[in-house]
């Protein structure tokens, strides 16, 4: 492979374009003023929030629903400050959730006090814990803040920070919920574990609260589709004298007299060094730490990275529709497929290579710029079962592969139509992502499509900051705060802040 240099210079670059790296980029241009270079190894900027298209099809790869945009909400005014209010987005309906269990369906209002009466009418007996609940919820939600905000600070100050509420915010979700007699309520309240994939009994209160809170007043859609992110932060990015470059893919951070200065990408063939004082890191934690680092740095890093807990992959199939789902009596709510309300139990029990916690969303009906009518299914999967296919070449995996596709790609629509007749004969294209898609495309090791798995150990002993022990070296997106879109931009804000200097922190909320 030849080698080469670039000679423009820069004042950090960003390694990845997903909503960390764009958080953490368009901050540092608007309220910096830095030249920013933003490496993407995809050829589409946005990671999670890219969106792709097949003839007269397009989906998001991973935005169906976001929290907290409406206009006074913190996240929104973030989120309007990371685009550049470039981004319009649309309130869902009146129901966010339908749960179907062997119980019974349940629907979930996007609206809190709604959702807290519906339960307690639900289940009368059990109205008082119910209400308790609801305000665990709350305080955890400011735990959570919280703990993003001590990742920036010194670790003395942040574990002070943290401490007041700390005990709720690591307890299993599980054990919590044995306050609940019945099965069902704690079914309804657990059910959107598929949002940060780790199941009750794994998952740790802290990721629990902060995506069910996040949720409770209803979900919004970036209007236009989630594209529509990226492509505002690259001209926010332009704009500053800074510059986005796809299919770079960073094999090394470059690290001189102690210090990383640079990185280097290959692209095309060819090798190319680009340099710059800071390096922002927005790719997988285990990645960074297990290959881009060098050996001899961040050696605490590197040990906490061999012995992370792996988190969910993910089976997405993307289906586009011939008609309007509307008229077949579907909505855009999330539609969640449960076979028990026990969702340890169901995933124990289900088919490893199709797990439990079908969720299937009509993106076209949250997005009124739509062309055409979408949907998605997702389910999660035993990595194990794609590994071999791992090394190959997307689009040249084998017969094999296709033919193991083809089978579970039918299985998850005779599983959607058991549950929602009509689904099936509305289908015109299909086309499944595989846990090896994912690691293709994202880069996160065995496909995880949340990091590490969100359990206690996530939150302190496991958990990362946003400097790392190399000097000029920092981290960004979903893994240093929680899965999602909200997760990986509030966490990152605290990363721009670092970077924006002593008084980087009032920079940012005197703009918000
Ligand atoms: C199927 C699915 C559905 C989801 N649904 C929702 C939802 O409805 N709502 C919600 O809020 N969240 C959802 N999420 C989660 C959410 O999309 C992610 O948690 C969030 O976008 C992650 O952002 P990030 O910046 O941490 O990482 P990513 O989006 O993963 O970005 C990391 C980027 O780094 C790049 N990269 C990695 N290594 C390198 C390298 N060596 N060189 C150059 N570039 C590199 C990757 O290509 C990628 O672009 C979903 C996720 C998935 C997969």
């Amino acid at each position: 492979m030849s080698h080469s240099e670039t000679t423009e210079q820069y004042d950090a670059i960003i390694i990845g374009s997903g909503m960390g790296g764009l958080t953490v980029a368009s901050l540092l241009a608007q309220l910096g003023k830095k030249r920013v270079l933003l490496l993407e190894r995809h050829f589409k900027l946005g990671g999670f929030t890219h969106s792709f298209k097949r003839g007269k099809f397009e989906w998001d790869v991973g935005v169906h629903y976001v929290g907290e945009m409406y206009p006074k909400a913190l996240s929104r005014k973030v989120m309007d400050l990371v685009t550049g209010k470039a981004v319009d987005w649309q309130a869902g309906g009146p129901v966010i959730e339908r749960y179907h269990f062997p119980e019974g369906s349940f629907d979930v209002p996007s609206d809190p006090k709604l959702f807290q009466k519906s339960l307690c009418e639900k289940f009368p007996d059990e109205a008082t814990e119910i209400n308790r609940y609801f305000k665990d919820l709350k305080s955890c939600q400011l735990w959570f803040a919280r703990w993003c905000m001590s990742k920036y600070l010194p670790k003395w100050l942040g574990k002070l920070l943290i401490w007041p509420g700390k005990k709720l915010a690591m307890t299993i979700t599980a054990d919590y919920m044995k306050r609940f007699r019945s099965q069902h309520l704690k079914g309804i309240l657990t059910g959107q574990w598929p949002d940060f994939g780790a199941t009750p009994e794994k998952s740790a209160m802290a990721f629990h609260c902060a995506v069910a809170s996040d949720f409770l007043n209803g979900s919004f859609y970036p209007i236009g589709g989630a594209q529509r992110i990226s492509d505002s932060v690259e001209a926010i990015i332009e704009k500053h004298g800074g510059k986005c470059l796809v299919n770079r893919d960073v094999s090394e951070i470059i690290v001189e007299n102690g210090r990383a200065v640079g990185v280097r990408a290959s692209h095309k063939g060819t090798v190319v060094t680009y340099r710059a004082p800071v390096i922002v890191s927005n790719a997988n934690a285990g990645v960074t730490f297990g290959k881009l680092v060098p050996e001899g740095f961040c050696a605490e890093e590197k040990a906490k990275a061999s012995r992370l807990k792996s988190g969910v992959s993910a089976l997405i199939l993307f289906l586009g529709l011939k008609d309007d789902p509307r008229k077949h009596g579907f909505d855009d709510a999330n539609y969640w497929l449960y076979s028990s309300s026990n969702h340890d139990l169901a995933s124990q029990q289900s088919d490893p290579r199709m797990i439990e916690g079908g969720f299937l969303s009509f993106g076209s009906l949250r997005d009124p710029a739509a062309k055409s009518h979408v949907a998605q299914i997702i389910g999660f999967s035993d990595y194990n079962y794609w590994k071999e296919y791992s090394a190959k070449r997307w689009k040249r995996r084998g017969e094999d592969y296709e033919s193991l596709k083809e089978e579970i790609t039918n299985a998850m629509i005779e599983r959607a139509e058991q549950f929602m007749p009509g689904v099936k004969e509305l289908i015109e294209y299909q086309e499944l992502a595989t846990p090896v898609t994912v690691e293709t495309f994202a880069n996160h090791p065995q496909g995880m499509i949340y990091g590490q798995l969100c359990d206690p150990d996530r939150v302190e002993k496991d958990g990362w900051r946003v400097a790392t022990s190399l000097p000029g070296l920092f981290l960004a997106g979903s893994d240093i705060g929680s899965p999602g879109v909200n997760g990986a931009m509030m966490a990152s804000l605290f990363t721009a802040a670092k970077l924006l200097g002593p008084f980087g922190l009032v920079k940012v909320f005197s703009r918000l």
